[in-house]
């Protein structure tokens, strides 16, 4: 998504007020009816109706027509302004650079602060998939499955920002965190190539154990990485050093399938590393004798500090049962393209679009314009 950085500094106050209601609104409503978005506003009924107009025509928020009633949701855009005003508010962050990844769950931008300070800012972007699918979220999300893609992108930023502040604080090679909003995280920038870029260096041997020992640490801390692959490992540019990134699929030790994560973790390197390097060793870390020797390893449990910070298990195994959902919708996609139509089929028999992907085009500040920036204003950051 193409992060049009030009139009923070145009948002009124009404227009902010307005946004919030949408964003509110959507709590319970899949469509939100302008006359709720009125009262929530606490602004006249004609002016909202302006407000809204232009708010729509700028793609934050997009007009539904209901079989019922008419009325809007938030777009992404209109998320993730949200998101950035209240890193901006904060002080947080000041400009928008280059996108420099895109992938299926989030979009990572160059940002800045006011001193001109490079950091990345990741955007989960969860909900391309059904979630009446999913037992689990199904109970879980209640009334809220109407906006639940801004949900679970949310989740999915929460549960990133709580791994990475606890790897950090631990003295594990992750970038540090910065701040979080929604379903955002603000980052270190780090000066590196993705693994995957790397088509040599001097001596593989040495990265190979490095990555294969930090398997090992993560594990002794109760943790398991769960897509340590090269697109998530990033060498640095002047040490060599690998830092790690990419923590919403992370798993405890204690999860039931913990050893498979394990194992499938250990083989990722393995394979890229005879691809790519001809490397190979007889030596890798194995799930059972690495934990029968945690007495030799770490004295905390990671896995039950996070669970304590407030990202409850409930939290994740929701988020780790809608991650599943992707994973196997992928290689069903690979594997046997009849049975996606089917399932296309069976999903618009039920006359629902929860599969809709919000529609792109958000907008927000380069802060080049320093006198005007309205980064003013009451901040909800509305939990949904
Ligand atoms: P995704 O979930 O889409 O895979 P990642 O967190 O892996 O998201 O980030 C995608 C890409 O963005 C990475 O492969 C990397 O190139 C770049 N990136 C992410 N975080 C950073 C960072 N802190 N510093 C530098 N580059 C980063
Ligand atoms: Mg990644």
């Amino acid at each position: 998504m193409k992060l049009d950085a030009t139009d923070l500094r145009y948002v009124t106050s009404d227009e902010f007020r307005v946004l919030t209601a949408v964003e509110m609104g959507s709590k319970n409503h899949e469509v939100v009816p302008t006359s709720l978005i009125a009262q929530i506003s606490g602004l006249r009924n004609g002016g909202v109706n302006k407000i809204i107009g232009s708010l729509a025509k700028r793609n934050l928020v997009a007009k539904v027509q209901n079989s019922k009633y008419d009325g809007y949701r938030l777009t992404y855009g209109g998320y993730d302004f949200l998101a950035m005003r209240a890193l901006s508010k904060r002080e947080s962050m000041y400009s928008v650079g280059n996108q420099i990844g895109v992938g299926k769950e989030s979009d990572v931008h160059i940002v800045a602060d006011s001193e001109g300070k490079e950091m990345v800012l990741k955007l989960h972007r969860l909900g391309r998939i059904s979630f009446r699918t999913i037992k689990q979220n199904r109970d879980y999300l209640g009334k809220r499955k109407s906006a639940s893609w801004m949900y679970m992108s949310r989740l999915a930023a929460q549960k990133e920002w709580a791994f990475m502040k606890i790897l950090h604080e631990h003295g594990f090679p992750v970038p540090t965190p910065v701040d979080q909003a929604r379903h955002c995280i603000l980052m270190e920038f780090i000066d590196a190539y993705p693994l995957r870029q790397i088509a040599d260096i001097p001596s593989p041997g040495k990265l190979y154990s490095t990555l294969m020992d930090l398997i090992v640490r993560f594990a002794r801390a109760g943790l398991i990485h769960g897509d340590f692959n090269e697109f998530n490992i990033l060498i640095r540019r002047e040490s060599g050093e690998p830092v790690v990134i990419d923590f919403p699929q992370m798993v405890s030790t204690s999860h039931e399938n913990a050893e498979w994560y394990f194992n499938r973790d250990v083989e990722c390197i393995k394979t890229f590393f005879r691809r790519r390097f001809r490397y190979e060793s007889a030596l890798y870390p194995k799930f059972k004798r690495t934990l029968a020797n945690e007495e030799g390893g770490e004295d905390f449990k990671l896995d039950v500090v996070v669970a304590a910070s407030g990202f409850s298990r409930k939290d994740m195994k929701v988020l780790e049962e809608y991650m599943d959902e992707i994973k196997e919708g992928e290689s069903e996609q690979l594997e046997d393209s009849d049975e996606d139509e089917e399932e296309e089929e069976e999903e618009s028999d039920e006359g629902e679009n929860e599969n809709e992907f919000p529609p792109q085009g958000g907008k927000i500040d380069t802060g080049e314009n320093e006198n005007e920036s309205p980064l003013q204003g009451g901040e909800t950051d509305a939990g949904i």
